[in-house]
């Protein structure tokens, strides 16, 4: 099916039409690993897992997807240098090097990382599996010899810099971001890797080293510049060793249009000569009561936090994936919650399916009604992962198809549909449904035993009172040949 995306360049919802055919070459800005991720973060690393699964069984196309981790920038080094207990606990003692404390503090927040995008079911970065930036220096350094060459980089106290007014003679700054010319301050540098809109200056592409820093040694110019890099030129780098310019899509959350991405497109057009990307894919925030989930205002949950209250990582993900990732999202538990439920109706459904088919699968071909419940689904998640209107109109169907009214040969077809539904969805389990062991509270037993009694001594009116006490707690009575059951009502 054709895919369309909204692409931040143009602002527009575009049909995607990748460089070579057949293939999609895809960069996503990684974690930066000083601390554990919270959940907004993870709404980021979702949305670029769902777009590569509906590119891949929607679109059909391969997908070599980079995501790269940041482990080194101002955060990881001013942390590695504080330390963490957590750290400390799994590496022992900091040491007196402090590009190898660098090392062993970003390993341990990428390992914990790994295990949580695990618990999400997003797939690991499959093409190269999360590079991290620090094995990529040279190419960076390389890449800041290649703007200064072309006369967009200079070199001040010790640190190199890009040139931003310079540039704007030659390109345009501002294509992804809407920057205000009188924002623009011409000759101010800017040392931090991260900025607002009213700093636009120039940007650091070398930072020297400052006491204690980890550094790498840097040819430039004719002299050593002892430093390390800047965020933005890692990406650039990265993106071009691992993918090749230019690429396909790149993704990230919003708030990296400006700078980090806005720095990336001059610095590599600057340097490679070339427009890096076609597709600009952005998500927007995860929220907390009206304010983006940071780690800055403490707003924020990690995966860990949430699965300590007994929520199942894969409710996290339901509701991440059923709102469209270009809007906000409040979080909260009754979202959570009602996420929940509704998962489980499908779930129960394809229980039913199960049931129906006796186990058997099809291809959603086999069936003409499988087929046209298909290509709506999948319609809406090629038209920009509409997955809100995908999944409406999945629950839809379910209500008007009861499974009680499917016959064996659609139940195959629908269960086909619904496995290749869940290659992006990843949520629900095709098995037949597993056996319950109901947890019937005693108070429940006691009340449903004695309405037996009285139903045995023919006690109609105590044994109806008692059935209706048992409604109110919440269970079901049923009765048997020899007997009686308990349900959930
Ligand atoms: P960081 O590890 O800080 O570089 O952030 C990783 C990713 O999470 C980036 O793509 C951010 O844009 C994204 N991000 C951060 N906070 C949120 C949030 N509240 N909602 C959605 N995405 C976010
Ligand atoms: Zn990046």
């Amino acid at each position: 099916m054709q895919i369309h995306l909204t692409n931040t360049l143009s602002r527009t919802v575009e049909p995607f039409k990748p460089l070579h055919d057949g293939v999609v070459r895809m960069y996503s800005c990684g974690p930066t690993v000083y601390n554990t991720a919270h959940i907004g973060n993870m709404r980021a690393f979702l949305f670029t897992d769902l777009l590569q699964r509906v590119l891949r069984v929607v679109g059909g196309f391969k997908v070599q997807w980079v995501m790269n981790i940041t482990d080194i920038d101002d955060k990881t080094i001013r942390d590695s240098a504080i330390g963490s207990p957590l750290w400390q606990a799994d590496m022992g003692a900091q040491t007196e090097d402090a590009r190898e404390n660098l090392r062993t503090f970003t390993e341990f927040y990428a390992k914990v990382f790994v295990a949580d995008i695990a618990a999400l079911k997003i797939h690991q970065a499959s093409f190269h599996a999360m590079p991290r930036a620090t094995h990529y220096i040279p190419q960076m350094q390389e890449l800041i010899r290649l703007i200064a060459e072309k006369g967009f980089a200079y070199e001040r106290g010790g640190s190199v810099y890009f040139n931003v007014a310079a540039w704007r003679n030659a390109d345009k700054y501002g294509k992804l971001f809407k920057i205000d010319a009188e924002n623009f301050q011409e000759g101010v540098r800017i040392d931090a890797d991260e900025y607002d809109r009213e700093s636009v200056s120039d940007f650091v592409l070398w930072k020297g080293k400052k006491d204690g820093e980890p550094a790498w040694d840097f040819e430039f110019e004719g002299k050593n510049i002892l430093g390390r890099p800047g965020w933005h030129i890692e990406c650039s780098a990265m993106a071009r060793e691992l993918l090749g310019l230019p690429f396909d899509i790149h993704t990230g959350g919003i708030d990296l249009c400006f700078p980090h991405h806005e720095d990336e497109i001059a610095q590599s057009k600057a340097g490679y000569g070339v427009e890096p990307v076609n597709y600009w894919c952005h998500n927007e925030f995860l929220e907390v009561e009206g304010d983006k989930m940071s780690k800055s205002k403490g707003n924020f949950y990690t995966v860990g936090d949430l699965t300590a209250k007994g929520i199942d990582p894969i409710d996290i993900r339901w509701l991440m994936l059923s709102a469209h990732y270009g809007s906000r999202l409040n979080f909260t538990f009754a979202g959570l919650e009602a996420g929940r439920k509704a998962r489980f109706r499908v779930q129960e459904y394809i229980y039913d399916l199960w049931e129906r088919s006796a186990g058997t699968v099809a291809a959603a071909s086999t069936n003409t009604t499988a087929e046209a419940l298909r290509t709506a689904v999948f319609g809406e998640l090629a038209n920009d992962l509409q997955t809100p209107k995908a999944m409406a109109e999945l629950f839809t169907f379910i209500n008007r198809n009861p499974a009680s009214s499917v016959e064996s040969s659609l139940a195959a077809a629908l269960l086909g549909f619904l496995q290749e539904l869940n290659d992006i969805l990843e949520v629900w389990q095709f098995t037949a449904r597993p056996a319950q062991t109901l947890a019937v509270p005693p108070e429940v037993a006691a009340l449903a035993e004695a309405r037996w009694q009285a139903k045995r001594t023919k006690n109609f009116a105590e044994s109806d009172r008692l059935r209706g006490e048992i409604a109110a707690l919440g269970f079901v009575v049923k009765d048997t040949k020899d007997g009686y059951t308990l349900e959930v009502a």
